[in-house]
């Protein structure tokens, strides 16, 4: 079965492991300040902060940047339901906007402008699939409005434009990210004082770590803030380190697969609409290619699409079901509508793009889905 994304993991993971566990210090110490300063350095910035999560990471910025009840978050409903439990979280309502186009699927600048309200405190752009927004067309939004920008960068690890948008910027290391801890994740911060509030806030709001107060023989700590428990350890950051040191390679890699993916289905004409297009390649556009979407025919029932390549051993998913949707957010944000974002969520299909594929693999999936698509319009 080729899978629609699939870790590399091998001996250097292995043994990492295996040095933490010898080293006898295995919650946040030296290795997660490590991983903290490669990131860093890795994406061209100042300050790094190790989190459980992309999703902790993104509740601690917003909580950070004093988001709150009464106030209101634009973001896309086109993004994975995280992004937006991460404002309610804070007592925050997230105003969702929908999406430029079919071909580009990231926030919509003019949506965006027509909801915006005097409580709109801040807008968290998400770099769908990788494509890094327009940096230029994102401040002077927010500028205009007098808006905090907070990127979802959990797609885009590895691209050094990411980060540097706005107030922080939020990272994932799940296990199907283009690198990854297991759990975990990563924010950006430009501020050095939003960065040290935010490592006082992930550890409890302590004043001091226990790695830090072995390190000076302190007795004591105080809590001068309501903190959360959101710490990395040392097992993921190892992971990390070894991780991030492949990450551009990977990167590469998938750009040829995408690359590869765009031609042959261009090359078969009306079979599905491939969304980035445009962006493919384009000057100024940044990208880690993180998935591959492709938008199927309207009359094509995607659930006999998705099986009939099961069959050829092909695994397909969907990037997204809109967020607005979900059940969930029917009952708590009822009435919202999106028409770009419904009809994207209605027909988009997700094909295996990972590192460890190659270009038969995706030429047999193009091959597959030209099959399934026909299948699905003519026989289902
Ligand atoms: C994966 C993902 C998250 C959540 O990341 P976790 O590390 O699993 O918390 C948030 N936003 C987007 C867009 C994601 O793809």
């Amino acid at each position: 079965m080729l899978r629609v994304s699939e870790p590399i993991l091998g001996a250097e993971e292995r043994s990492a492991l295996v040095d933490v566990i010898d080293s006898g210090w295995i919650t946040m110490g030296p290795r997660v300040e490590a991983f903290e300063a490669a990131f860093a350095r890795a994406h061209d910035a100042s300050n790094a902060i190790a989190v459980n999560s992309c999703t902790s990471g993104l509740h601690l910025s917003l909580a950070a940047l004093g988001i709150g009840p009464g106030d209101e978050v634009l973001v896309p409903s086109l993004t994975f339901v995280a992004t937006a439990n991460s404002i309610l979280y804070t007592g925050a309502t997230p105003v969702f906007v929908d999406i430029a186009s079919l071909d580009t699927p990231l926030l919509c600048a003019a949506d965006a402008a027509a909801k915006v309200t005097p409580r709109t405190k801040a807008v968290l752009l998400v770099h769908f699939a990788g494509y890094v927004l327009d940096r230029e067309v994102w401040a002077a939004f927010a500028r205009e409005h007098d808006l905090i920008l907070i990127e979802d960068a959990a797609h885009a690890a590895g691209v050094r434009s990411a980060g540097t948008f706005g107030a922080a910027a939020i990272f994932s290391f799940y296990g199907n990210k283009n690198m990854t801890t297991a759990e975990g994740g990563m924010i950006l911060v430009a501020d050095e004082s939003l960065a040290e509030r935010m490592r006082r806030l992930r550890a409890h709001g302590l004043t001091s770590t226990g790695y830090e107060r072995m390190a000076v023989r302190a007795s004591t700590y105080d809590v001068p803030m309501l903190g959360f428990n959101y710490r990395m350890d040392e097992l993921r950051a190892a992971l990390g380190l070894v991780q991030l040191r492949s990450l551009f390679d990977w990167n590469e890699k998938r750009r040829r697969l995408t690359q590869a993916y765009h031609e042959i289905l261009q090359a078969q004409g009306d079979t599905v609409v491939v969304p980035f297009a445009r962006e493919f390649g384009a000057r100024g556009v940044e990208s880690s290619y993180h998935i591959l979407p492709v938008l199927l025919p309207p009359d094509a029932p995607r659930p006999a699409v998705m099986r009939r390549m099961i069959d050829d051993e092909i695994q397909t998913t969907i990037h997204y079901p809109p967020c607005h949707h979900l059940s969930f957010y029917e009952q708590t944000l009822p009435g919202t509508l999106l028409p770009k974002t419904e009809e994207f969520g209605r027909r988009e299909l997700t094909l295996p793009l990972y590192p460890g594929m190659t270009i038969d693999d995706v030429e047999r999936v193009c091959v597959s889905l030209q099959g399934a698509v026909h299948y699905a319009r003519h026989e289902a």
